[in-house]
């Protein structure tokens, strides 16, 4: 759950149109038309991607009239195909995967479950992606591709690029190339799906 409290705004006068902004908006809400941008307060999540990275410096970030909520209701989802579909992408359904944002890997699947096929219909539906922007893309594209989706990265832009190896699909021939070198993958991978098929109880507690 994010609460959006800014917005971004686009000076018209500074704009050069140079579609910089377009490209690293994770939500699509900025678009440039006869070379000027506009930014969709109804689609902004105050990221400040886009301020941060016009080279002319022609948007600012002000304040909302009227904050918003983002996020999804998991407990209107079914539990078990919550649950399932965290498990293939080998995550506890409690795991934040966004730490700007607080997102838990139950809130994605859900929003998934919902019908969202793209990394960016999740960050817009869930604000996951909209605080630093980096850090959680790959387990935001771990649950998109354990749902089923393919991913295409953004035609428009460079916001991401393919998904990273991880434990659970490293090469047998990497594993052993490097074991007796200091990294313990499979001790590394029986740990981490421990963690992932930890229950929790009302409370908080591992049942
Ligand atoms: S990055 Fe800046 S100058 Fe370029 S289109 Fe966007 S607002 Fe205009
Ligand atoms: S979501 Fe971020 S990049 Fe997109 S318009 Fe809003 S502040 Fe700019």
């Amino acid at each position: 759950m994010k609460r959006v409290t800014l917005m971004a705004k686009v000076d018209p006068e500074i704009c050069r149109g140079c579609k910089i902004c377009e490209k690293v908006c994770p939500v699509y809400a900025i678009k440039v038309t006869d070379k000027k941008a506009y930014s969709d307060p109804d689609k902004c999540m105050a990221c400040a991607n886009c301020a941060d990275r016009c080279p002319f410096h022609a948007i600012t970030m002000v304040k909302r009239e009227e904050p918003y909520d983002v996020g999804v209701d998991v407990s209107k989802f079914d539990q078990k195909a919550i649950r399932d579909l965290c498990a293939k992408a080998h995550f506890n359904p409690e795991q934040i995967l966004c730490y700007c944002v607080g997102t838990r890997a139950e809130e994605v699947a859900a929003c998934l479950l919902d019908g969202a096929t793209t990394p960016e219909e999740v960050s817009a539906r869930t604000g996951m992606r909209t605080g630093c922007t980096i850090e959680c893309i790959q387990p935001l594209l771990r649950m998109v591709k354990a749902a089923g989706n393919e991913l295409h990265p953004n035609p428009n832009g460079f916001q991401w690029y393919g998904t990273t190896v991880t434990a659970w699909d490293m090469p047998e021939e990497v594993k052993e190339k490097y074991s007796s070198r200091g990294f313990y993958f499979e001790e590394d991978r029986k740990l981490l799906d421990e963690i992932a098929n930890i229950q929790v109880d009302d409370e908080g507690g591992a049942k």
